[in-house]
């Protein structure tokens, strides 16, 4: 596996190894490369003010222009011709002599018109000898040989370089000092906030997780820390839910199979209890348990998202009236007035056999959870705007709290805490017509006033 090292230890190499490098090259420029450079500029001077007179031989102020350039560049300058010798004030070329002269001129020539001296060196009488960059050119001017040498003293900068090297040793002591500032300050502001972070989002799989704000004036680290803080949220939630679907599983689960137990063991022990209605009672409960487990199988595939909706188009009478149909017998069979109210007609897209499972569900809860005498149920269509329909179903039944209005298509909430066996639902109805729904991307809720009517509904965008 590749080895994986610390912020803390990357951070501080990189600064540490670039402060070295920018140290370490400014030390050689300074030292080694010190010289070389400060020939060069020399050697361009010259060489420049060389061509530049060359090009100026004729300009009547050619001596005060010497003087000028000689001044400015610490340079020397002198132009000899067959009957003319001029330079500068206190050149150091006017010590050259007649031979010394004839040698440059025959080497410049002979190099073919311009030529460059690096070190040379002379000596007048018991002076020190002197080192001299020169350059020399020839040409001519109004038929005249023109010998041009332009002269500028090598200063020996090794001590120079000697100063700046025993300045290093602090440079260095210096740059070190600097460098554990950095790395300090480093830490100080982005490190250590994630290195706490990081130690919080290790306790969050146990459990151990304090939702301490870890404070840091860095944007992002401010909001690595709400995402733990809600990712911590969510964990609980999820936790809390799974808790309470065991619990309520458990408990649907349980009453079923004691009803099933208990008639099977009563007709085997006394077998004038073999009748048709206690073995109707084994069949019901069976029948129920199979529908809560087709149940929870159903919400778990539309939770997983593997619930495709089948969209198409839909004809609203026609769903109305099939979910009718579907539970007329029944309700004449339990003395409940039931009936269709469509006010708006029209078609719309959706998955036909999901939407009337959320309307069967509307409908059970509405014969459920209604104790008057005169029960009634009505299944209806009306229009809401120009472009959406409003499909409900109505009860005068027990109603709904506003606070329960919510919560009541959450999984397993249940307003009637006795948990009260409903004759068709299996617990988790309207959590289902609520995935369904979301789906489809229907708005859709209750309208309610507590002991009189409930109004459940989903509204659709015609087309
Ligand atoms: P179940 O009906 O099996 O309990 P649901 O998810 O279908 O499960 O309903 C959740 C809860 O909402 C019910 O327990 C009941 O308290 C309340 N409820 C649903 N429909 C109605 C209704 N038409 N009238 C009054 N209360 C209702």
């Amino acid at each position: 596996m590749k080895k994986r090292f610390s912020l803390r230890t990357q951070v501080f190499s990189i600064v540490a190894v670039s402060m070295f490098l920018i140290v370490g090259f400014i030390y050689l420029f300074q030292t080694a490369f010190l010289e070389s450079f400060y020939k060069l500029e020399k050697i361009e001077t010259i060489s420049d003010i060389g061509n530049l007179i060359a090009d100026n031989l004729g300009e009547s102020n050619l001596l005060d222009q010497l003087e000028q350039m000689q001044l400015s560049n610490e340079v020397c300058v002198r132009v000899i011709s067959g009957n003319s010798d001029v330079s500068g004030n206190a050149c150091a070329l006017n010590r050259l002599d007649r031979t010394q002269i004839a040698s440059i001129y025959m080497e410049t020539l002979a190099s073919g018109g311009e030529k460059l001296f690096s070190n040379y060196r002379f000596t007048v009488g018991l002076a020190k000898p002197q080192d001299l960059f020169i350059f020399a050119k020839t040409t001519s001017f109004v038929n005249e040989d023109v010998l041009i040498i332009v002269s500028s003293l090598v200063s020996p900068i090794g001590t120079t370089v000697e100063t700046l090297k025993s300045q290093y040793p602090f440079v260095a002591a210096i740059v070190i000092v600097m460098i554990l500032l950095m790395a300090l300050t480093i830490s100080r502001m982005i490190i250590r906030p994630i290195k706490k972070i990081e130690e919080e989002a290790a306790a969050l799989p146990f459990g151990n997780y304090n939702g301490e704000e870890v404070k840091s004036s860095i944007a992002e680290v401010s909001s690595l820390n709400d995402t733990l803080v809600i990712a911590n949220e969510q964990i609980n939630k999820a936790a809390q839910a799974k808790k309470e679907l065991i619990a309520n599983v458990s408990h649907d689960l349980r009453t079923p199979l004691t009803m099933i137990s208990g008639y099977g063991e009563m007709i085997r022990d006394f077998p004038e209890e073999h009748t048709k209605e206690n073995i109707e009672v084994i069949i019901n409960e069976a029948n129920r348990l199979s529908k809560l487990v087709d149940d929870l199988l159903d919400l778990g595939k539309l939770e997983g998202q593997r619930g495709q909706m089948q969209l198409q188009q839909i004809n609203i009478d026609d769903l109305i009236t099939a979910v009718y149909r579907q539970y007329e017998e029944l309700c004449e069979h339990n003395h409940i007035e039931f009936h269709t109210q469509i006010e708006a007609s029209g078609c719309f897209i959706g998955d036909y056999g999901r939407l009337q499972q959320v309307l069967y569900n509307f409908i059970a809860n509405a014969i459920n959870y209604n104790d008057k005498s005169e029960r009634k149920i009505i299944i209806g269509s009306r229009l809401l705007d120009s472009k959406r329909i409003r499909i409900y179903v109505y009860d005068n039944g027990l109603g709904i709290k506003e606070e329960d209005k919510d919560l009541i298509f959450e999984r397993y909430y249940k307003v009637d805490k006795e948990h009260k066996r409903a004759d068709l639902g299996s617990g988790i109805g309207l959590a289902i017509c609520k995935e369904i729904l979301l789906a489809h991307n229907f708005e859709f809720g209750v309208d309610s006033e507590f002991g009189n009517y409930s109004v459940f509904y989903f509204d659709v965008v015609k087309v």
